[in-house]
């Protein structure tokens, strides 16, 4: 075939690839849960990813340190994936990275501080991947695959926030990141973008994606300098106290605003948490934060000055355990004891799920003698997401042809989309979706369900240690509700017992009862080794046999359930395989893959 030929062909061929070629909107997390934000956009060959977050725990997730989202997905389409757009440096936007980057392979786009958390954090867990770094500030645009991205400026409750304009083949997409519409947020740092939002309206929006976190909320969400002036009276009207305050240590704008006024009032500073002066030390490196080294006391010098002459910012706003502010609470923080001369303020209103520990930690304080001052009493506290005023303001200057509520939960999800239907977008036009949902546009501009794709949590136990599915979190939860009973079983080579059965047990039952289920557990023992040594169990499934018939009798006698560990010991023969079904000896991965082996076989044990 002549080259020009052939080439016509390809052409045609591409064009109507294209033209098949819908974009499709992947929701990976973030959608019915306040955490672990991340969304894909794939068209054709062409993949980006915005956000890749974390979530904190459930109370019933024991021992979990964070859930992460399920890429899979992405894992299957990682040659597509052209960068993961970070739309700021908060946890559930970037928290996931360190697990995941290494993963996907991609490159990273971000603003200069939201990368620098991200760097810290990669540094954190010592993961020798190396990911490529591309800093980009508001007004820029990168051109990557078929994807055009644009950055706006948006007010947060951390520096350097940004929503994304991502033009596409099919449409474009407006996505709001975390935002509020503070005209007048601390540090001079310039509010919300109106004038750009309202200029890429005017080009013309699709498809909005945007924060539903405060959709309950009516009227406007006050603004960051609202909540200087009313620490300013605090610091006022508590002239003969020491000051405590307690804030996230991502929320630069307080800590800059805390450090301005004890500035003014002649005081100095102590921090408190590791990541209070993590935080604060990289925004003064970056420059987000102007203050002079001397406002900076340490623990001994704080010692020698005259307590009204000192603040404390430090973390445990949310009632963190082992936090400064709630090792004060409890008197065993190293460096402060409080008393009747200390005034602390919680300048932080509790995450959903954290009511009780800052319940707790605000009870205990009153107990320490001091006054304390939260988020009931006055403006200490300015939320970093707009309410439904500010959304609504959002879809009039965008005016969306779609719109598909984010970073919320399912509640906050459905009241924001009653919004947008106040605001005359017709319901067809709008989608409340779940992780994994998959909305197409296609090339005539129509936005319709597609089908899922897999999505759903990585629960991680210890920084980079390992993830686990659910069934690890099963056996935990059945160890804190009924203990573990340990079963020590002598046999000899013919699988008659040496000497009667030891039990040791946690969390299970009280000694006396155990003392009384000693003979019943001896005779289900040999209940089962004779039915080892009868041939009708086979022996290497001799510890599954005695575990099922201990299970039976105490069940039967006590209603006790407690988790069975038989350990079986065979003297006098040659050391061959374990007897199958212990658990010794495996890591906790091993063990609970092997828990994930055995369901999916169908066998649980
Ligand atoms: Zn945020
Ligand atoms: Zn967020």
């Amino acid at each position: 075939m002549p080259d020009a030929k052939r080439g016509r062909r390809n052409k045609s061929e591409a064009a109507r690839r294209a033209k098949k070629s819908v974009l499709r909107i992947i929701p990976l997390g973030g959608l019915g849960e306040i955490g672990k934000n991340m969304t894909a956009l794939e068209y054709a060959g062409d993949m980006i990813v915005i956000d890749c977050g974390l979530k904190f725990p459930e109370e019933e997730m024991l021992g979990i340190d964070f859930v992460i989202p399920d890429v899979q997905y992405l894992v299957e389409n990682k040659e597509k994936i052209k960068g993961i757009f970070l739309t700021h440096g908060h946890e559930d936007h970037i928290g996931a990275l360190p697990l995941v980057l290494p993963r996907v392979d991609s490159p990273i786009y971000g603003s200069p501080l939201t990368l620098a958390l991200v760097e810290h954090r990669l540094l954190d867990v010592r993961t020798p991947y190396k990911p490529s770094y591309n800093e980009v500030k508001a007004g820029d645009t990168v051109k990557t695959g078929c994807f055009d991205v644009s950055f706006i400026r948006v007010s947060h409750s951390i520096p350097d926030s940004m929503a994304l304009f991502i033009r596409t083949p099919v449409g474009t997409l407006l996505h709001s990141g975390d935002f509020k519409l503070d005209m007048t947020p601390a540090g001079g740092a310039g509010g919300t973008d109106l004038a750009s939002l309202a200029s890429f309206g005017k080009e013309g929006v699709t498809v909005l994606l945007s924060d539903s976190t405060n959709s309950e909320r009516a009227g406007f969400t006050i603004s960051e300098s609202v909540v200087g002036r009313t620490l300013e009276n605090v610091f006022r009207q508590h002239k003969d106290h020491r000051i405590v305050i307690a804030a996230f240590a991502s929320n630069l704008y307080r800590a800059a605003q805390v450090f301005s006024i004890a500035a003014r009032f002649n005081r100095k500073v102590m921090l408190v948490g590791r990541s209070m002066i993590s935080y604060v030390e990289l925004a003064r490196k970056l420059g987000y934060i102007d203050i002079s080294q001397e406002l900076f006391v340490t623990p001994q010098e704080a010692e020698k000055l005259p307590p009204n002459r000192t603040v404390v910012m430090t973390t445990g706003s949310q009632g963190e355990p082992f936090s400064g502010l709630v090792l004060m609470s409890k008197g065993e923080h190293k460096q402060i004891r409080l008393g009747d001369r200390d005034t602390v303020v919680v300048s932080a209103t509790p995450i959903p799920g954290n009511e009780k520990l800052v319940s707790n930690t605000i009870n205990r304080l009153f107990e320490c003698g001091c006054d304390v001052i939260y988020e009931r009493d006055m403006a200490i506290h300015a939320s970093g997401h707009a309410s439904r005023e500010e959304q609504k303001i959002l879809m009039s200057l965008v005016k969306p042809k779609y719109f598909m509520p984010v970073h919320g939960e399912y509640r906050h999800l459905v009241r924001h989309s009653q919004l947008a239907s106040e605001m005359g977008i017709p319901a067809n036009n709008i989608f409340v979706a779940g992780n994994g949902d998959v909305l197409e546009l296609d090339s005539s501009g129509k936005l319709r369900r597609g089908s899922r794709v897999a999505s759903g949590s990585v629960l991680v136990d210890g920084v980079m240690l390992g993830e686990f599915e659910g069934s690890l979190l099963r056996e935990r939860r059945e160890l804190s509700e009924s203990g573990v009973m340990a079963v020590s079983v002598v046999v000899d080579g013919e699988y008659r017992l040496v000497s009667q059965p030891q039990i040791d047990s946690r969390g299970s039952i009280y000694g006396f009862e155990e003392e009384n289920m000693r003979p019943d557990i001896a005779s289900a023992v040999e209940r089962a080794l004779d039915n080892v040594r009868g041939g009708s169990v086979d022996r290497s499934s001799v510890v599954t046999e005695i575990r099922k018939k201990i299970r039976e009798v105490i069940g039967k006698n006590y209603r006790a359930y407690p988790g069975i560990m038989p350990l079986v010991s065979v003297i006098g023969a040659a050391l061959g395989p374990r007897p199958a079904g212990g658990k010794n000896g495996q890591s906790p991965k091993q063990r609970a893959q092997g828990k994930l082996d055995r369901q999916k076989s169908g066998k649980v044990v």
